[in-house]
This record gives C-alpha cells, structure tokens and sequence, in this order.
C-alpha cells in the first residue's frame, strides 16, 4: 500500500524550501540508483560499463559519469530481451499493466501509483478537489491518460474519461456534467472551442470551464492568446513523456515549467552527456524514481534550458524554459546549439522580414554564420535594420551572425531554414 501518511497530500502544492528539496532528492537520487542496480540487469549493467556502483554516484553531479540511456537503446534491449528489456523490477505482485509507447516500448505500470508530479502540475493549473475534469487524452495503449487519471484522483476530483472523442459529444458532456476542468493537447481544446461557436454557443456563458491544462504537443504563444482571449479561464501548459511522466508544469505565473519534486532533470550536451550550465540550451535527461521501471538518465530526445532564479509563485524548484524542439533538428555553431524555432523567434519581431536562410559555413577552422533575408519591400534604413537584426540574433541565438538582404525570390521555396555547409574534412 501506499504510504500516504507523512504529508503525501501537502506535497502537491509544493512546499519544500530550497535546502530541503536539494536533500530530499539527493536521498531519493541515491535510493534509486542501489533499488536500480540490485533489482535491474539493464541498469547494474550500466554502471558495470562505467566501472563505477551506486555508492559512487552521491549527487547530482556524479550522475554525469553513468551513460545516457535513449529510446532507441530502449527499444533494442526489448528485442533482444523480450519483453521488457531488463529495465524493469517485477515484484512478486505482477504488474498491474503493460503500456505500448510509440517505439514501441513496452512500459510496465505499478499497481500502486504513488507519484504525485501530474497531481502537482494538475494542482498549480487550479484543479482541486470536488472539480469535474474532462480526460480527452487517450486511453487507449499509452500511460498518458491513466496517470492524469490518477492524479486526479489524488486531488479528489471527478474524472470523466472521455478520451479524444467527437467535439459534439465532448461539449454536450462540458454542458451536462457541469464540466469545471479540461485536460487534452492545446490544439484539440481550440478544435472544442470552434466547434462550440459553430452550435453558436458562448464558451463564457454557456459553459462552466474553469481551468484547461494542456501537454503533449508544442503549444505556441499565438494559439495560447487567441484561445486565452476566447476563455477567460486558468490555461496552463506541462511538460513531460510517456516514458518517464511529468517534468515540468507553469504556475501562476507562467514564467517557465517548474520541475516536479520527485524527479530529477539535466540539461546535457547531445553529444558528450556532460551536464550545461544554467541557462545553456541542451537535452532534458531525466531520472525517475519509478520502482517498477526506473529509467536513469533517460535522453527525451527534447531541447530546453534551466532557469534559476526564484519564482514569484513561492515554489524553489528550478524551471524548464520553453521546449526547444527536437535534438534531431539542431545544429551546433561555434559550440553552441542552434534551433530554427530560434531563428523564428528573432523574425518574429520584424514584419517586415518576407522570407529568411541561415546558412553555417566554415572558414579557416573558424563558423560563419550568414542570415539571408528577403524583405517584403525595399526599406531606406537598410543599415539600422541590419543593425537590430544582428543584435536580436545575438540576443536570442547567442552567437554572432552575419545579416545580408538578398532580391525577392533569392531563398530557394524549399530551403531549409537552417542549412549547415560545413564540410569537415
Ligand atoms: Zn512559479
């Protein structure tokens, strides 16, 4: 059973001063990996590979000595070691189920669910008890939706498991069941919302929503204003995998995605698996204190930064910034990863940007980076315009580039945006 003594219930609103937090999972930290290494052949056989034992991994920063495991070498150890690949701990108990991720992987889930991540992130979105939640994640396969579940029932509110049903239903359930809380990616909350001004309902009057919580897909800034300016209600973003749960959700004050307490993230070179400063973008890598199917610095394959300084809302944990992208779409340019949702970002404050190319070459064993724009007409201040131009790239990107204008149609239609012709020879 679980232990639900000991403030299990307090913890969801996240208390825990700097100091505590800090021993709290470096307790937690060292209790997984001795758990790991005694009940799991994958994970003893990544310390074996490094030399090293749990006793020699005490902190946060010795992690940075085991290997980094990704979804790949996941879906490998499962076939070669059917069928789950000697991550798991099976107790005598069983499982209570086998989830299917894309992968696929095949994820054991524990018949106690203990962890409270979601129910933190649920409870900093406003849910609480007595709220009645629809669930349009779905049920089908993937632990997703049975965790929030979950933890929903942790907060002791009412689910309605719907799952990504059709949007008539959806709202004539909103309408019926007095629905206070919706849960779902952010694009199907606005494809309920259009659907219900074509019944040419008022979202605001005839409806009860109280809080949305969205996950699982970008959630860009333009889709969060048009659907806050249409609701009026508490819109709140996490962050977080089917493999390894929740790791990170906005507050209040929706600076950033705080890191739940019972979790520990890195943000690594792709490369080395060395731990980046603060602020630095990288992979989120993650270890998880699941003692069904622990995962010791698992790569989510995700780019994001850390942010450290103290939160307005009270909680101490440090913050994931924006998600990034993927890892698979960056380019390193004098040491430093690259992403286009960067570069986007920067022309986003210049409308009169028409279309626009990075391009990274090398000169001397030196990067050059060139920003190619086409405008959408010719301006008499080309040189301030450069001017600004390369300083938010500075400020953004943080690497110097180069800005030069180029005649309409001179980016290639199907260019990438970011184009690396280096050649490394
Ligand atoms: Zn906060």
């Amino acid at each position: 059973m679980i232990d639900r003594t000991r403030g299990y219930f307090d913890r969801i609103k996240e208390k825990m001063s700097k100091g505590e937090r800090e021993a709290h999972l470096k307790r937690r930290l060292s209790e997984i990996l001795r758990y790991g290494y005694r009940h799991s052949k994958a994970i003893r056989s990544r310390f074996d590979a490094v030399g090293l034992t749990p006793k020699e991994v005490k902190d946060l920063k010795d992690l940075e000595k085991l290997p980094i495991t990704k979804k790949a070498d996941l879906v490998t150890a499962q076939k070669e070691k059917p069928p789950l690949g000697g991550f798991e701990v099976i107790s005598k108990q069983g499982l209570r189920r086998i989830y299917i991720s894309p992968g696929p992987v095949f994820e054991p889930g524990e018949w106690d669910y203990e962890d409270i991540r979601w129910a933190q992130a649920l409870y900093a979105c406003g849910m609480r008890k007595g709220d009645v939640v629809l669930n349009t994640f779905n049920y089908h396969l993937t632990p997703l939706a049975f965790m929030l579940d979950e933890s929903l029932r942790i907060l002791g509110a009412t689910v309605i498991p719907v799952g990504p049903g059709n949007l008539p239903m959806q709202i004539q359930l909103m309408r019926q069941l007095y629905v206070t809380g919706f849960i779902g990616t952010p694009s199907f909350l606005m494809s309920i919302v259009e659907a219900a001004e074509g019944m040419h309902l008022d979202f605001k009057k005839d409806l009860h929503l109280k809080a949305a919580f969205v996950g699982a897909e970008m959630f860009p800034e333009s889709l969060r204003k048009k659907l806050e300016g249409k609701l009026e209600i508490i819109l709140r973003q996490a962050y977080g995998t089917v493999d390894v749960g929740c790791l990170g959700y906005e507050c209040p004050e929706k600076k950033g995605m705080h890191i739940p307490e019972d979790v520990i993230v890195e943000i690594v070179d792709t490369e080395t698996g060395r731990q980046l400063e603060i602020g630095a973008t990288g992979e989120i890598v993650t270890t998880t204190f699941n003692k069904v199917f622990p995962m010791i610095r698992f790569a989510t394959g995700d780019l994001s930064y850390l942010i450290e300084d103290a939160c307005l809302c009270g909680r101490t944990s440090m913050r994931l910034g924006k998600i990034l992208g993927r890892t698979d779409q960056v380019t390193k340019v004098f040491g430093i990863f690259i992403h286009p949702w960067q570069v986007d970002e920067v022309m986003a404050k210049f409308p009169m940007v028409a279309n626009y190319q990075v391009v990274i070459t090398r000169k001397e064993y030196r990067d050059e980076m060139t920003i190619y724009i086409e405008l959408k007409e010719e301006i008499v201040d080309n040189i301030g315009l450069k001017r600004r131009l390369e300083e938010e790239v500075k400020e953004v990107l943080k690497v110097r580039g180069e800005v030069v204008f180029v005649q309409k149609g001179g980016i290639p239609d199907r260019a990438k945006k970011i184009d690396d012709r280096r050649i490394w020879e």
